[in-house]
């Protein structure tokens, strides 16, 4: 039987070590924190750095990555089980240093990047002494549709000179150094192959952070930036000229999943405080629980974190297993985000104006997960490519079969 769902004991041991140290350590942290807008930057930075020294050294650190960059050299299957139980925590992908964008700057950069590149930039963000930002989002043309980019990078002698402009860049207020793609083919074979990617040293002359943008949850870290004749080394050029494209499918391809195992933790953090809440809430003669409007949210809100799981978890298999991902990473992409806002706003509902307040963490929670329907590739640009897959399918086979997972059912 070549199926099975069991973890080894190993496994189950890694799962119960990092369960114990968010419990233990993450969560305590997070209570110390508070609300991060009301307490002395100081103790803010010292409280995160004396967890991640504890991460390191209970040995929960970087578990994406390869021992040879300090990592637990987990494949995507296990450490979708670590990204659930670090995502119980707000802080604690940050804690075990595999949080967005860095996770996904590593992936790239241990992918693409040359060997000196890798020590310059992948090194101290595996040691956790440098941040990443990834820079491909323009407020001009629509961010879903990279062959649109309009930042230019031209050749001058050993320079490439770049301008343009960017938006919603993660964590560019704090990174030393950003992945940028810009176009840099006037008539490439494919329109897709017009982008090249390059690693900009932060600070640079020619690149400004101009304003964080403010969104519905705050001012919480997307810069805009203007690019103005920055100069960057032909050596900077991250994998080779017009693959920009290839990059960010590539970057995005885990990294999209990787979000997944995090909205996973979030889902069930929402669905087992909507269980708790409506066992203890009385109204109209009984509990909550006990009323079947609220069971068939409970229901639905179960069986949709129940697909979500396998569907990350096959998708992990996929990609650990080198076989084609991306119609798996993109349906799970699509369901996932969807499920968690459905599940987070039903908890909402079952909490009454206590959900609705920010005296438990699902409004901060409902605030994050609109975000997860558009960035990475919107809902409707994943329909899309899936449709597309499917018609391929049956054209090609007379079966829509390898388009639902290419599993043996
Ligand atoms: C919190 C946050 C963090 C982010 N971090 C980063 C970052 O670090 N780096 C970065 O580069 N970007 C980042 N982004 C940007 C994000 O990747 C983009 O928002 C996303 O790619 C969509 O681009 P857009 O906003 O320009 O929307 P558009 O491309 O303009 O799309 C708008 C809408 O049009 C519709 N649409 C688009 N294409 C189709 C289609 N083919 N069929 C039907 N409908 C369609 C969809 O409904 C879509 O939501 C971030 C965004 C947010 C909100």
């Amino acid at each position: 039987m070549a199926i099975d769902f069991t973890l080894g004991p190993e496994l189950e041991d890694l799962r119960v070590r990092v369960r114990e140290f968010i419990q233990g350590v993450v969560k305590p942290g997070e209570a110390q924190i508070g609300d991060p807008d009301h307490i002395e930057r100081a103790d803010y930075i010292r409280i995160l750095l004396q967890m991640r020294a504890e991460a390191k050294a209970a040995g929960l650190w970087l578990p994406h990555m390869p021992a040879e960059w300090g990592g637990m050299g987990l494949g995507h299957v296990e450490l979708a089980m670590v990204q659930a139980e670090a995502a119980k925590s707000y802080y604690g992908p940050w804690v075990l240093n595999c949080q967005a964008p860095d996770e996904g700057n590593m992936h790239t950069l241990l992918h693409w990047a040359t060997d000196a590149q890798k020590e310059k930039y992948l090194r101290p963000l595996c040691e956790g002494v440098a941040m990443s930002c990834f820079a491909m989002t323009e407020p001009e043309v629509a961010g879903s549709d990279p062959t649109l980019i309009q930042t230019r990078a031209v050749l001058d002698g050993d320079d490439w000179v770049i301008n343009g402009h960017k938006w919603f860049i993660s964590n560019a207020r704090r990174a030393s150094f950003a992945i940028l793609i810009a176009r840099t083919e006037d008539n490439p074979e494919r329109p897709q192959a017009a982008n090249t990617g390059f690693i900009v040293d932060i600070p640079s002359e020619g690149w400004t952070r101009v304003r964080e943008v403010e969104t519905m949850h705050g001012a919480t870290g997307h810069s805009e930036i203007r690019i103005e004749n920055l100069r960057v080394p032909r050596a900077n050029v991250l994998g080779e000229r017009g693959q920009g494209h290839r990059l960010g499918q590539y970057r995005l391809g885990p990294a999209r999943l990787a979000h997944c195992m995090r909205w996973i933790a979030q889902a069930e953090t929402a669905l087992d405080m909507m269980v708790d809440r409506s066992l203890k809430r009385f109204a109209h003669g009984s509990l909550l629980a006990e009323k079947q409007g609220i069971q068939w949210m409970i229901a639905d809100s179960t069986m949709e974190l129940y697909q979500a799981k396998l569907m990350v978890l096959h998708a992990a298999y996929r990609i650990d297993r080198g076989l084609d991902f991306i119609s798996e990473v993109s349906m799970a992409k699509h369901f996932v985000a969807n499920a968690l806002g459905r599940i987070i706003d039903r908890s909402i509902q079952v909490h009454g104006a206590l959900g609705y307040s920010t005296d438990t963490p699902l409004a901060h929670m409902y605030q994050h997960a609109r975000w997860a329907r558009f960035a990475d590739g919107p809902d409707e640009v994943h329909q899309m490519r899936i449709a597309q897959r499917t018609i391929a399918a049956y054209t090609k086979e007379g079966s829509t079969r390898a388009a639902t997972g290419d599993l043996p059912l």
